[in-house]
């Protein structure tokens, strides 16, 4: 279960946590048509602050205009409601989670007059593979699900409905009794996590799949930054799921997991098995840059 706060925004308004219920017949909770983000405050030198706000709540405007999902309100107010329900609700190091939704109102594939709804809530969540999957890795495997085809469900969006898949994929995985999925593209290469961006290391060269059938990530932005800042090469390039296993690390990167190592694959051992340098380089610097400890990235970082 997850840990509770005060108070939930919903469309405009500060409503108790247990007060924020919507009708049964709203029309994303049947058809899935909804847009939202995660995003990530943290407790720092100076202060909480949320990472990367204004990339986040612009995908969030991106999701619902793939999604035709008319915003009912401008970036600048939903901005400041993040911000408001991280103070309302006195928290610290946070999750945050703004949701964009058709409400109740007609049924049936063309909801054109519904209303559209908007709610943030943000609770204290700590680490999303488990306590011990940040220093020590975790163990992956390649789910039998394909990652969406560009065609079929439009992977710039993050849109509610797409998580079925993910869903599908991380019970099959953990039924097998590993950490977290991979999945692969329509084509067969290496696509994304369930909600996570994938990165390997091979012959020195930190690599990370093209922006086609993945959603375009924010820590995956970020550690590509941080990674040509510290001078190690790295190239958006397709691989295969053999490059993979023979590479010498492998990481994953989402708001949720952050930077976790990847240590197993499939029963083959990644490198060493351990964390690598470069990984190990990477993951300090995400960390340095959160905590509010590098300076120069102080622009991704909003006060709360
Ligand atoms: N891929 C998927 C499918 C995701 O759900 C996420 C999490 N939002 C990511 C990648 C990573 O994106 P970000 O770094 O912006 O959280």
């Amino acid at each position: 279960m997850l840990q509770t706060s005060e108070k939930i925004w919903m469309d405009g308004k500060f409503v108790a946590w247990a007060d924020a219920q919507v009708h049964v017949l709203t029309h994303s909770l049947h058809y899935g048509l909804a847009a939202f983000e995660g995003i990530r405050c943290y407790k720092g030198k100076s202060g909480s602050a949320i990472f990367r706000l204004p990339e986040h709540v612009d995908r969030l405007f991106e999701s619902a205009h793939i999604g035709l999902i008319e915003m009912p309100f401008d970036r600048k107010q939903i901005s400041e409601a993040i911000v408001e329900t991280v103070r309302v609700n006195r928290l610290e190091a946070c999750y945050i989670r703004p949701l964009v939704y058709i409400g109740y109102g007609a049924m049936g594939l063309y909801p054109a007059e519904n209303p559209i709804k908007v709610s943030i809530a943000a609770w204290k969540w700590g680490t999303y593979l488990g306590d011990e999957a940040l220093s020590k890795g975790i163990r992956a495997r390649v789910s039998s699900f394909t990652r969406h085809h560009v065609n079929v469900s439009m992977t710039r969006g993050k849109i509610s409905g797409y998580y079925v898949n993910s869903i599908l994929a991380k019970r099959e995985v953990k039924a097998d009794g590993y950490d977290e999925a991979i999945m692969l593209d329509p084509e067969g290469y290496v696509a994304e996590g369930t909600g996570e961006n994938v990165f390997i290391v091979r012959r020195g060269v930190l690599k990370t799949t093209p922006l086609t059938s993945i959603l375009e990530g924010i820590t995956r932005n970020s550690i590509i930054q941080l990674a040509k800042e510290r001078n190690i090469p790295v190239v958006e390039e397709r691989f295969t799921r053999d490059e993979m296993y023979v590479a010498e690390e492998v990481f994953v990167t989402g708001t949720a997991a952050e930077l976790t190592p990847v240590t197993e694959i499939d029963q083959r051992r990644i490198g060493s098995g351990k964390p690598g340098p470069i990984t190990q380089t990477l993951q300090k610097a995400f960390f340095d840059v959160v905590g509010g400890t590098d300076s120069a990235h102080r622009q991704w970082l909003t006060s709360v």
